[in-house]
């Protein structure tokens, strides 16, 4: 299979046709499995024999979306999980210690954030947040326990880009592992294996899936960070991901090249006609050559991906405006959807962050995030114009 073309991975690697001979991958919703005798029973338990024993570590659905996804990706091994989170979660409990220091991306998804600051930092884990694009900040922050490296790329909602072969480079000669989250890219994008990153990290949640149907997560790596290390704790502790998930995600992966291809392409059109519309202040998209590091998106992406933000001349109101005007488009925070969603970052996925940080950051109060869907690109403009117009 490590011969063939990405599209080609998405549809037909990682299953096992069973005796039925069945065209379209199975479900098995089953918590257990049957042996042959006592003795094999044994032989599964011990690990002398492979092959299933429970489907909290092994399920032969979850199992074919971890083989896809990780031949998708490049890397050796994947272990799918009950969601993005658990895929972090999952991550740092199976890597780290008591007394390990992370360096992270401050622009990185606003749950991942408090994981760290609330939850892991209960269990000795210290963490120091730096810029997604000032690369000496993150040299700076290097200390004698630090252990890894965690950034996602481009950032959500202001679609920075972490330049991957720096950071990797600066990772690797501190000892470092390289931890991204590769979300909003997908493989089909931006592989970071490819570009020095030790460990992917997947929501399975947005474009994977990519018709907003379950919640699930992955974890991409080495043999043995992810399906050692990361494995063992994943079977122990139990955020695993369901056999119905599994085989959503896995039927979602299928159609990921056209979709991502298309998201991309409606995002770039739409992305060039704001920054043309006089009620927008700013567009924010790494595929617009205005973009401040476009070349740098040109070189780790292979396009600008399907989320697009941008402030209107005004304020809150003004953006709330055009968001309440939409009749078509979904007031959601999920992404990644075959529907376009639309959300004020302020004062929902970022508004949790103290009022100043979040200005610091750039999330100011007439900042719009667009999910872009495939419905008809005439009808989102057609959608957004509504409330944009009424702005002039
Ligand atoms: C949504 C998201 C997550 C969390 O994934 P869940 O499946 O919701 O737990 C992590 N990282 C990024 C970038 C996300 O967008």
């Amino acid at each position: 299979m490590n011969s063939f073309d990405i599209e080609t991975l998405a549809v037909r690697a990682g299953y096992d046709q069973t005796q039925e001979q069945e065209n379209s991958e199975a479900i098995f919703p089953t918590s257990s499995f049957r042996y042959t005798s006592a003795a094999q029973a044994a032989a599964r338990f011990s690990g002398e024999e492979k092959g299933n024993v429970y489907s909290r570590f092994t399920n032969p659905t979850v199992r074919a979306f971890e083989n896809r996804l990780a031949l998708m990706e490049g890397g050796e091994a994947c272990v799918g999980t009950s969601s993005g989170m658990a895929a972090i979660l999952s991550t740092f409990m199976a890597l780290y210690e008591s007394g390990d220091h992370v360096i992270c991306s401050q622009s990185v998804f606003g749950t991942t954030k408090v994981l760290f600051n609330k939850y892991l930092v209960k269990f000795g884990l210290e963490v120091t947040f730096v810029s997604q694009t000032d690369t000496s900040e993150w040299k700076k922050a290097i200390q004698p326990n630090t252990k890894a490296f965690f950034l996602e790329t481009p950032s959500n909602p202001l679609t920075e880009i972490a330049d991957l072969s720096t950071i990797s480079a600066l990772a690797k000669a501190n000892g470092c592992l390289l931890i991204v989250d590769n979300c909003f890219c997908t493989p089909i994008l931006q592989r970071p294996l490819e570009q020095g990153a030790d460990i992917i990290i997947h929501s399975a949640t947005k474009f994977l899936d990519g018709q907003g149907r379950g919640i699930g997560g992955a974890v991409v790596g080495s043999n043995e960070l992810v399906d050692e290390h990361v494995r063992g704790f994943m079977r122990t502790a139990g955020p695993s991901m369901s056999p119905f998930n599994a085989w959503i995600f896995l039927k979602g992966l299928e159609t990921l090249p056209i979709r991502m291809a298309a998201h991309c392409q409606s995002a770039l059109q739409l992305a060039e006609w704001l920054s043309l519309h006089p009620a927008v202040e700013q567009v924010f998209y790494p595929g617009l050559k205005s973009h401040p590091q476009y070349e740098l998106a040109c070189k780790q992406q292979s396009a600008g991906g399907g989320l697009v933000s941008f402030k209107v001349k005004g304020n809150q109101a003004e953006a709330w405006s055009v968001i309440d005007h939409t009749q078509m488009v979904s007031i959601t925070a999920n992404l990644g959807d075959v529907k376009t969603s639309i959300t004020h970052p302020a004062t929902t996925t970022h508004v949790r962050v103290e009022p100043d940080a979040r200005l610091r950051a750039g999330i100011t109060d007439n900042l719009i995030r667009l999910s872009v869907g495939l419905e008809s690109i005439e009808d989102i403009k057609a959608d957004l114009a509504r409330g944009l117009d009424l702005l002039r």
